[in-house]
């Protein structure tokens, strides 16, 4: 197996040639360390960090943009777009809520990074 990858860790963005000899991998073109890893994460079990939005009743606006609070496995993303799709929450939303815990099984929560307050005709409605 050969394959090149391009490292988005820094904006250096260095080519990486990715070799499997055997159970090894043999890694060319990363200018540091972490290059390394990159590639072989890259190769073993690539993760994203997956952001989209959500709806919300009766907020301001609404969409609170979402994301989830670390990487999750690359596979896992198109599934978790359909569940999240469906998703609706209430306002008012607060940026770092917790909207999903632990989305993808191992820990990784989706969160809200966006505040969306009460529309001003249900804070009227709620005495606020
Ligand atoms: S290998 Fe190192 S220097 Fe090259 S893009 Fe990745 S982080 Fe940057």
């Amino acid at each position: 197996m050969k394959g090149h990858i391009t490292c988005t860790i820094c904006p250096v963005g260095c080519r990486i040639s990715v070799k499997k000899d055997g159970n090894e991998y043999v890694i060319e073109g990363n200018k540091c360390a972490r290059g390394k890893q990159y590639a072989i994460d890259e190769l073993i079990n690539p993760t994203r960090i997956l952001t989209t939005s959500i709806k919300v009743n009766g907020g301001s606006c609404e969409l609170a943009s979402v994301r989830t609070s670390g990487p999750i496995d690359l596979s896992i993303i198109r599934e978790k777009m359909k569940e999240i799709k469906q998703i609706s929450v209430d306002a008012p939303v607060s940026v770092g809520q917790v909207i999903v815990k632990d989305i993808d099984g191992k820990g990784v929560s989706l969160i809200a990074t966006r505040e969306v307050p009460l529309r001003r005709s249900e804070t009227t409605k709620n005495g606020l």
